[in-house]
């Protein structure tokens, strides 16, 4: 092989560029060059095709490294149209923020009055208004915000637990997707699980007995992403409570989603209200900001403040705090509901769309991809509403499925995938699925004119 007909690098970076300002997307030397070099390697092991002259090459090469910066300076977050109706999807970062959180995330972004009382012109303590809503919400004594659920789960038992004995159900030793397993949670926090009953069946009886004086406190998980059914019986909060603080130990609740206004979905009505959990004697409740809630990744810990002020203590809760734009998206979800405007929140928003919404917006969507080479169909089905919450309401999905004149369905959504807007719909047999829950009417029209350009 004549390796002398391989381009130079910094001529491939020339041309990659002139090429990159032709089409309006200019990209800086050095990645130019990154991209050039990797080219041409390329091009040295792959071989250099028979008959290929060195101007080939050099094209080839040019047009390598070019689409190399572009994929290259799209490697950041990127916004996704989500259509696959799923409203809490952990892979595309669960709950959309409210309007409202995003400009009190837009205001927090530069200097804010994170720890900073501004009447009093002091130092302020940057949980205060945040336990101020939640009071006003759940009417809990006290509150703290970590970084998700897991670490408001690892404080509590790491503060309540360390050294002595966590007792949970074994019925709620779960596992919740990505790796939060409450046996491993508890060894991680120091504590010695001590498991009573059994899978189906756990009597108070079970938790009584299992009580010793290493008993630091009992564990309530809430089953978020699966359900027990047939022969089952668990012990309800009110009486879990009561057994414990005749043994003055701390009931801690792991209510996963939690929410504060259960949307209005049929299955959903057995959701665990934070207040009423907390009225029925929980001491420390946990849950995470991104599920039901509706807001940012944070995990919040509401309840007695003898104990949230311990946990407010631990060294593990500084590891663990969360950021100025957390706290501000936090706190503009929360007043969202404090003022009775629950419904600007998107999550609870799309749960809440009523189907004739849902069933008009997807005829909108196929209409507006009528005349492209491909058979268009409206469909109605049942789909999961997500994020390990809710795991059995089922809501109607409005979904347009798309044959594409080429048969090839998976192309189809590779494609929009990789498009700018990204479209993530799913595939379903031979047909690609655009499911219009999750997609505002303004969004719909975006993914129209995305899957008609991907379709021509
Ligand atoms: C989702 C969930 C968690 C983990 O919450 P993250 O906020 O994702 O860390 C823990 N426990 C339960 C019961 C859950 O449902």
């Amino acid at each position: 092989m004549d390796y002398s007909l391989l381009p130079r690098v910094d001529r491939v970076a020339e041309e990659a560029g002139a090429l990159l300002v032709r089409a309006g997307t200019p990209c800086p030397r050095q990645a130019l060059v990154q991209a050039a070099r990797t080219a041409v390697e390329q091009l040295r092991t792959a071989g250099i095709p028979a008959g290929a002259d060195r101007a080939d090459l050099l094209r080839r090469a040019a047009e390598d490294a070019a689409a190399r910066c572009l994929v290259g300076a799209r490697s950041g977050l990127r916004r996704v149209l989500n259509a696959t109706g799923v409203v809490l999807h952990t892979n595309l970062g669960r709950a959309p923020l409210a309007p409202a959180a995003l400009r009190a995330v837009g205001e927090a972004a530069g200097y804010c009055n994170l720890e900073l009382d501004l009447e009093e012109g002091r130092r302020g303590g940057r949980h205060a208004r945040l336990t101020a809503l939640l009071q006003a919400l759940t009417g809990a004594e006290a509150a703290l915000v970590v970084n998700n659920n897991a670490a408001a789960v690892l404080l509590a038992l790491d503060t309540l637990a360390r050294g002595g004995e966590a007792v949970v159900s074994r019925g709620q030793l779960v596992e919740i997707g990505g790796g939060f397993r409450i046996p491993e949670v508890v060894a991680r926090g120091g504590a010695v699980l001590r498991e009573v009953g059994t899978t189906n069946k756990t009597r108070l009886a079970d938790y009584r007995r299992a009580i010793r004086s290493k008993t630091a406190c009992l564990l309530q998980v809430h089953p978020n992403n699966y359900r027990i059914t047939g022969f089952t019986e668990s012990v309800p909060t009110a009486r879990l409570a009561g057994l414990a603080h005749d043994h003055g130990l701390p009931l801690i609740c792991d209510l996963g989603s939690g929410c504060l206004r259960p949307p209005a979905v049929p299955g959903a009505e057995g959701e665990p209200r934070i207040a009423q959990v907390l009225r029925e004697g929980a001491d420390v409740l946990a849950f995470s900001g991104d599920k039901l809630l509706g807001g940012p990744q944070a995990g919040i810990l509401v309840g007695k403040r003898r104990y949230l002020d311990r946990m407010g203590e631990n060294p593990l809760f500084r590891a663990l705090r969360v950021d100025k734009l957390t706290l501000a998206a936090l706190e503009a979800t929360l007043a969202l509901y404090r003022d009775g405007r629950a419904e600007e929140i998107p999550a609870l928003a799309m749960l809440n769309a009523p189907e004739e919404a849902l069933r008009a917006r997807a005829g909108a969507l196929r209409d507006a991809l009528s005349g492209c080479p491909a058979r268009l169909s409206l469909t109605r089905r049942r789909a999961p509403a997500g994020g390990g919450a809710l795991p059995e309401v089922f809501l109607p999905a409005w979904v347009v499925e798309i044959r594409p004149g080429d048969g090839d369905a998976a192309g189809l959504l590779r494609r929009l995938r990789t498009g700018d807007p990204a479209v993530l719909g799913y595939i379903r047999a031979d047909r690609a699925c655009f499911d219009v829950r999750t997609l505002t009417e303004a969004e719909a029209q975006e993914a129209a004119r995305a899957i008609r350009a991907a379709l021509a």
